[in-house]
């Protein structure tokens, strides 16, 4: 049987469904879905995403049964809408619209109007007694299509400026400033008529072909476009940022068109079921009378509200849809509370109004900040629209992150007054200086320099330095525009708007004040303000709807959390934040920074002594600090388990390099500066990350080892005595390749805590003894290893360092060609490599508990915090992920939502 590529729908019924995504795209599978339940959506059909595959599988032509399916597709449409496709008497109009599985707002084509041709516009005349808005949907038709199908879909790229669409709307505004016209409204028959003309010839003479007049080649070229804007520059672009893989193709949508743009009683627009900034309950949304498509989203105009709740600043004095149609009004908002409870959440919908009649164009589930993740989320559940399963699933951590971010000090803001108010778009506050183009943007941001992107208004073009920015400000546009949706999507403080801007050459203007490239403004992006110079920023305060929602991802969770934290302070952030335990505790942190002048003195003595006896007594000398450093995070954790590493770094690394740091040295130390510098050349590697390191260190001077040993132990068991403190120390041997250096660092344990039991007149002291697995040969030999080690931890830093011979503090000259070129789908340092990293660790993982079925086993790179990861670690079985304090609750959820993901599965 033919492969199935076209699946129709219409009021009542639709082949397709809204768990069909990944087929039909979100937008196919939601019009198939709100035609089923009988809201009114205009027939028509959906071309699988599978086609779009196989589109460009064939070098750009479609699959041979496409054509019947389609055309089969086309009749039955025309049957349900009552007209026909091309007819001269009673022709049916069409849009071709993409959407891909997930949404990728403004980063693919459209074309609507399609079918307009000499053929059919008489009789649309006749049909509509309205001559002037058929003339106006064929010039539309003609900019957009000469646009999208006969000029990006060809891969033509234009001179700045010299694009089609750029001549067409310069041709318009010409006209119109000519007979003094204020809007395109003002237009006349007599004109557009004209324009027409003007523009099919202009249309000829810069792309070299005739506009097509024939209502079949033009709906074929929008399908063609449509599959073709996929691979487009901006929605490349956009799947990178999203992490959207480039084999998934988008779905085309052709479906009958309605008209907003009829007259006084036609309107479209946009909504938002709930609040998408804030997740408030209230019916949010923006529409325009007498308008068509994406007028609302294009930001040209100012759009009404919706209803008069959620009136703003900017757009109070204007009429709201429930006072100017309160009947259509009515009937939407029975739609939405009917979405809502279809779908339980909250919706992104797109609607018609064709003389007085309300069409739905479109729903999905709408994107949102965190804060109005979370927020609706709780919500929902209060209102048992939602489970707790589903609130847990409803914030992603990305969203979450966006929680933990920094917003405006409001002490610090109280103090001043904006200069310019505008939407508030995207959430938190952003502080830098002024950029007006993306390139600026991303230039500066290379440079490490925070920007703001200011614009008149932003396009998908623009999304990279959008990206690039820590926020974006618009002179122009809604809530629902373009700047406001991406930035949403992506938790970005952005202010849209702000209509007292004005931007000219190269300034940005607000009343008498002038503001250039590189001055600095703040952005309150929750509020809409924007002020002159920096203010203070703070993280987001302790939030008790933060502290419920993440109380029930625990009840999910079955992965532990832990912290890498190397100080009480970091660890009291982390058990804040929810940590149980520190995963990775780096002892060398303590001869950095703040108060570490003496313990590193020591340290370098000890280094630079000539003999053992000089050597032990350095250690002796350093042994208070280390104990009291210990000491202090273990009492931090109350009896949480606290894995403490054994010195790890290189020697080299704290020998001090100029000549006045030298010369200081050795004064204090009695010794010549050459000593040093003979240490120093003596200690010199020429692959430290793979020399005398680790457990290598403690091999070749056990001393060291053993002092440190000595202050985890002392240190629990003075807590016990002192606070009473079950202090549970876990004792770590970084480096390792082959159990022997496990059993000749035991030894030395064992001896330690025999000692200490002796000192102390105890009998057993509460600590285990593991390893890191940081080597792919001791992930290979994890059944030896687990003979001596009690845990396991996995130093994926060096693991995939290893495993891919990458030096992990070189991979900057690289890998982003890697990543460019498509060798690897992310860098392995961030996310797990689980084909390659991930083999050696579910290796492990198995060898490992096959010698110890109890082995305790967890991971502490850097990719511990990364919800991908996390994932990973919870299917391969480990106990627990660490990571960075701040990425504790991310990871909490990640696992949660691993957890349940898994238990889906199952069912
Ligand atoms: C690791 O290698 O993953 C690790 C945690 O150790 P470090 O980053 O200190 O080498
Ligand atoms: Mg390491």
């Amino acid at each position: 049987m033919a492969k199935k590529f076209v699946y129709t729908f219409g009021r009542g019924k639709a082949e397709g469904k809204a768990e069909m995504k990944e087929l039909l795209g979100g937008k196919g599978a939601n019009l198939a879905e709100m035609a089923k339940i009988g809201l009114p959506v205009p027939a028509g059909f959906t071309v699988t995403t599978e086609c779009c595959v196989e589109y460009f599988k064939l070098k750009g032509k479609y699959p041979k049964e496409l054509k019947a399916q389609v055309e089969a597709a086309l009749a039955k449409t025309e049957k349900e809408m009552g007209m026909k496709f091309g007819d001269p008497e009673n022709p049916l109009l069409v849009s071709c619209r993409s959407g891909a599985r997930s949404s990728m707002p403004g980063m693919m084509e459209t074309v609507l109007n399609v079918g307009l041709c000499s053929a059919t516009i008489p009789g649309l005349i006749r049909k509509t007694s309205n001559e002037r808005f058929v003339y106006d949907a064929y010039r539309r038709l003609i900019m957009m299509y000469s646009d999208v199908v006969m000029e990006k879909a060809e891969g033509i790229e234009p001179k700045d400026g010299k694009g089609i669409r750029k001549q067409l709307d310069g041709i318009l505004e010409e006209l119109k400033h000519e007979k003094g016209y204020k809007s395109d409204t003002d237009l006349s028959v007599t004109d557009l008529k004209e324009i027409c003309e003007v523009f099919k010839k202009t249309v000829k003479e810069t792309l070299g072909s005739e506009f097509p007049d024939n209502h079949m080649d033009q709906m074929w070229g929008g399908i063609g476009a449509v599959f073709k804007s996929w691979n487009g520059k901006k929605a490349i672009s956009y799947r990178r940022i999203e992490g959207i893989p480039d084999e998934w193709g988008t779905a085309v949508n052709v479906q009958s068109m309605v008209f907003g743009n009829m007259g006084d009683t036609s309107a479209t627009g946009v909504a938002f079921t709930r609040n998408p900034a804030t997740g408030d309950d209230h019916f949010y949304g923006e529409w325009l009378v007498n308008a068509q498509g994406e007028d609302v989203v294009a930001g040209t105009r100012t759009p009404n509200p919706l209803n008069d709740e959620t009136k703003n600043d900017q757009n109070k004095h204007l009429s709201s849809l429930q006072r100017a149609m309160p009947s259509t009004y009515k009937e939407l908002y029975e739609i939405r509370c009917k979405l809502e409870k279809h779908y339980r959440d909250m919706l992104d919908i797109e609607f018609t109004i064709q003389e007085g009649k309300l069409y739905m164009l479109q729903c999905r589930v709408g994107k949102r900040t965190g804060t109005a993740a979370l927020n609706m989320a709780m919500d929902m559940l209060g209102e048992k629209m939602i489970a707790q399963k589903d609130v847990v699933m409803r914030v992603s951590p990305a969203q979450l992150d966006e929680l933990l971010h920094p917003i405006v000090n409001p002490a610090a803001e109280a103090k001043t007054s904006p200069f310019v108010k505008g939407l508030p778009a995207g959430p938190g506050g952003a502080c830098g200086e002024i950029v007006f183009t993306s390139e600026a943007a991303v230039e500066a941001a290379k440079k490490g320099k925070k920007v703001i992107l200011v614009r008149e208004e932003t396009n998908p073009e623009d999304v990279e330095g959008m990206r690039a920015a820590q926020g974006i400000l618009t002179a122009r546009g809604g809530m629902t525009s373009h700047a406001a949706l991406v930035c949403r999507g992506w938790g970005k403080c952005c202010i849209v708007g702000a209509g007292e801007i004005e931007i000219e050459h190269g300034k940005m203007i607000v009343g008498n004040k002038a503001f250039k490239a590189g001055d600095i403004i703040t952005m309150n992006g929750t509020k809409g303000h924007v002020y002159e110079g920096a203010i203070e920023m703070m993280e987001a305060s302790e939030n008790p709807r933060f502290k419920k929602f993440m109380e029930i991802v625990d009840k999910f969770r079955e992965l532990g959390v832990r912290t890498n934290a190397d100080t009480p302070e970091d660890a009291k952030i982390a058990r804040d934040y929810g940590a149980e335990g520190i995963g990775l505790f780096r002892t060398e942190h303590m001869f950095y920074g703040k108060g570490s002048e003496q313990p590193l003195f020591f340290l370098r003595k000890m280094i630079l002594s000539e003999t053992l006896e000089e050597r032990k007594k350095a250690l002796n000398e350093l042994y208070p600090f280390v104990k009291k450093d210990i000491k202090a995070t273990l009492e931090a954790m109350k009896g949480y388990p606290v894995t403490i590493r054994l010195l790890d770094p290189p020697l080299h690394e704290f020998v001090p390099q100029g000549e006045e740091k030298q010369n200081e040295l050795a004064k204090a130390l009695g010794i010549t500066r050459e000593a040093i510098q003979k240490r120093g050349e003596g200690l010199h590697e020429t692959n430290p990350m793979m020399g005398h390191r680790g457990v290598r260190l403690g091999v070749t001077y056990p001393e060291v080892s053993e002092m440190q040993v000595r202050a985890i132990l002392e240190a629990a068991i003075e807590l016990k005595k002192e606070k009473k403190i079950d202090c549970k120390p876990e004792i770590m041997v970084p480096v390792t390749c082959d159990v022997k250096e496990l059993k000749h660092q035991r030894k030395l344990v064992d001896q330690v805590a025999a000692e200490l039991c002796k000192k102390h007149n105890i009998k057993k002291i509460d600590y285990m003894y593991g390893t890191m697995i940081e080597i792919p040969r001791a992930a290979i030999l994890a059944d030896k290893m687990a003979e001596d080690a009690e845990f396991f931890s996995f130093g994926t830093n060096d693991l995939t360092q290893m495993s891919f011979g990458f030096s992990r503090d070189d991979i900057g000259g690289f890998m982003q060609d890697y990543l460019d070129q498509k060798i690897l789908d992310v860098d392995p340092f961030q996310s797990i490599d689980q084909d390659g990293v991930g083999f050696l660790i579910k290796h492990a993982v198995q060898y490992g508990r096959k010698t110890r079925p109890k082995l305790k086993i967890g991971i502490c790179g850097e990719q511990g915090g990364e919800p991908k990861s996390v994932a990973f670690c919870y299917k391969t079985g480990l106990n627990y992920v660490s990571c960075s304090p701040f990425r504790v609750p991310i990871a909490r959820l990640s696992a949660a939502q691993a957890a349940l993901k898994a238990k889906g599965k199952k069912k």
